[in-house]
């Protein structure tokens, strides 16, 4: 073919073309260049085979070239690649239907594609203003939403606000993670935060409150019981509406029901999908209650590729697949099996401080010392480092960067689970060895 695998050829290029910008995020030292995948693996340029415990990044929800993905998607893109929604076309229509099959019963649900996760929240955001008439949006620190300048501003994790001018009408609620929580452990605290937040920081009339059921870039924190319930009595009965962001814990990946509100019994009045959706075919939706969608009736909102029929036919094929191979149920008790031995890991190596998480989305959280909850961002480098050479691909997260993330896809099997705990083992004991202090 006419392209170039070194390495340093591609480390050259990127460095000369790439805008700073999208260079900046290069999670391992060495760079990781992947050239196949199978379902739950990865092939690197030199043949090494690893398991894909992030899903490249939540893409992949159902296994990286799953056949009927493939077969659905070659399938289209033979007949026709794009038509934009200005034109007719079944495949959109049909996965409108199908998504809206997924949401609570009692309301008539609409959907609006997008390009992106990012862009879905801009027009949630939109939506949400144009329906209560009301401008102030609250969001959780330690969240991630997006990229797009609206979905960046309602954006709260470490590290990426940055100096630019944001949007207005936008303030931060602490998030409640059980674990290093600034209110400690429980859920009144951090309903009491979000009245808090409504009397000090807005005008007490509230268009949306945004919330991830899992907060994923902020390191596997999953909303306590009670609170995504009460959180949205609060910003209902302030004029608002519940924005449920379900790019990272959708799908199933709880191992608990397709969506994980379902779980926090709450009905989002607006649902954000991307991601897992197309399983790595760019893919964005809005899924939202018919008379919120109506407030943008006749506005003209356009994304081009947004409803595209190839990755239209990916989503439908994930959502078939998700339900043909049960995997859900695949994702609870597989992601029993990897739980109890994370924590089993956790009685052997002090610098485990918490494991967390549910199903297909865990964390381990490395801490100098369990009674202070020092975060080990150092060790943590090191692990995950050791962890890619054990065969591992992982995410490195969390605002002190001392979070193991792992969100695989829903394939991953029950024989996965031991050489996943041993590559970890190794991982920790190959930590000890290096005596970090
Ligand atoms: N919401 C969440 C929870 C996400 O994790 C992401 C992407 N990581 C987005 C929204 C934005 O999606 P996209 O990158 O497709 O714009």
């Amino acid at each position: 073919t006419d392209v170039d695998w070194s390495t340093d050829s591609i480390i050259d290029k990127r460095d000369k073309y790439y805008a700073a910008s999208q260079r900046a995020f290069v999670p391992y030292q060495k760079p990781l260049i992947l050239k196949k995948g199978k379902m739950q693996y990865c092939w690197d340029e030199k043949g090494n085979k690893l398991t894909d415990l992030l899903g490249m990044n939540l893409c992949i929800s159902v296994g990286h070239a799953h056949p009927a993905v493939v077969e659905a998607v070659t399938e289209q893109v033979k007949n026709l690649t794009h038509c934009t929604t200005m034109f007719h076309h079944p495949v959109p229509a049909h996965l409108a239907e199908e998504l809206a099959a997924t949401m609570p019963a009692g309301h008539e649900w609409v959907v609006h594609f997008t390009n992106s996760g990012a862009e879905a929240i801009d027009l949630a955001m939109m939506m949400s203003r144009a329906y209560t008439g009301n401008h102030d949006i609250i969001a959780l620190r330690n969240s991630y939403h997006g990229a797009t300048y609206g979905a960046q501003a309602v954006t709260g994790v470490h590290g990426f606000r940055h100096n630019v001018a944001q949007l207005s009408n936008i303030t931060f609620a602490a998030e409640p993670n059980q674990y290093r929580g600034i209110f400690g452990e429980g859920t009144d605290p951090y309903l009491d935060e979000i009245d808090r937040t409504i009397a000090y920081t807005t005008s007490g009339a509230l268009a949306a409150m945004l919330i991830e059921p899992v907060q994923g870039y902020g390191g596997i924190i999953p909303m306590p019981a009670g609170y995504m319930k009460g959180a949205a009595e609060k910003v209902r009965a302030a004029g608002g509406l519940m924005i449920i962001d379900e790019v990272q814990s959708g799908f199933g990946k709880t191992g608990d029901s397709m969506w994980c509100f379902d779980s926090h019994d709450v009905v989002p009045d607006i649902m954000i999908i991307a991601k897992g959706l197309g399983n790595g075919i760019p893919i964005g939706a809005v899924v939202v209650k018919k008379e919120i969608a109506e407030s943008m009736a006749g506005k003209f909102i356009f994304h081009t590729y947004g409803a595209n029929p190839v990755a239209c036919a990916a989503a439908r094929a994930v959502l078939r697949v998700i339900r043909e191979d049960d995997m859900i149920n695949n994702a609870k008790t597989v992601g029993a099996k990897l739980h109890e031995g994370l924590l089993q890991l956790k009685d052997r190596y002090d610098i485990i401080g918490d494991v967390r998480g549910r199903g297909f989305m865990q964390a381990v959280e490395l801490v100098k010392d369990r009674d202070t909850k020092e975060p080990a961002p150092d060790h943590t480098a090191y692990v995950f480092e050791r962890t890619r050479e054990h065969g591992l691909i992982l995410s490195k997260s969390g605002t002190f960067k001392n979070v193991l993330r792992m969100v695989p896809p829903l394939c991953l099997q029950m024989e996965d689970v031991q050489p996943v705990l041993d590559a970890y083992d190794r991982s920790f004991a190959d930590l000890e060895k290096a005596n970090l202090g």
